[in-house]
């Protein structure tokens, strides 16, 4: 990945935003080492990453035909990216070409997590119940999905910020049981 190292931005990144940038993506490959951690201004980013990266408005995102949005943010789409998804503060990164096969509920939940570092810094654990229970509560996430969510994440190595994928999984379907609607929570122990 193309990080920009400078003074400036460095002290910036660490006041302002606590740069989660590349450490909010889902991939070890993705960790830029702390002390190196940027925030990447949008700009920046499109003429780094060239000509293949696509900027999508907010509220033009579709993947396989769910509308996703992150509050007023954009997206980059970055065929070049390390890895599924990322984060900077400010748009999200996806990466067209890894996201492709995978299935539909996984590339939501790709996006949501990597929406959730614009709100929870980069914590990964926050990224992911944040991705989860907005899938639920938005109802692209059912017990079916987040079977295949698991499965994807319990792929994945463990690194710095991730936890190794089964503790991921268990934390997420917590997470996708506190998302239950209101009465199906109190009315059932079984949910
Ligand atoms: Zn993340």
């Amino acid at each position: 990945m193309k990080v920009r190292v400078s003074g400036i931005a460095k002290t910036i990144g660490i006041a302002v935003f606590c740069a989660f940038a590349a450490g909010a993506a889902l991939a070890q490959s993705d960790y830029v080492a702390p002390g190196s951690d940027l925030d990447v201004p949008l700009d920046q980013y499109l003429k780094d990453a060239g000509p293949d990266a696509r900027l999508i408005k907010p509220g033009k995102l579709s993947i396989d035909r769910h509308r996703m949005l992150c509050g007023r943010r954009p997206t980059v789409m970055d065929p070049k990216f390390d890895s599924w998804g990322g984060a900077y503060p400010g748009y999200v990164i996806l990466n067209p070409d890894r996201l492709k096969e995978l299935p539909t509920p996984v590339k939501l939940f790709i996006y949501a997590h990597e929406c959730g570092h614009q709100f929870v810094g980069r914590n990964e654990t926050a990224a992911d119940c944040f991705g989860v229970k907005r899938g639920r509560r938005y109802g692209w996430l059912d017990e079916k999905g987040l079977d295949q969510v698991c499965e994807f994440i319990s792929k994945l190595k463990a690194s710095a910020q991730h936890e190794a994928g089964p503790e991921r999984c268990k934390k997420i379907r917590i997470c996708y049981k506190e998302a239950a609607p209101r009465a199906t929570r109190s009315g059932s122990n079984t949910q």
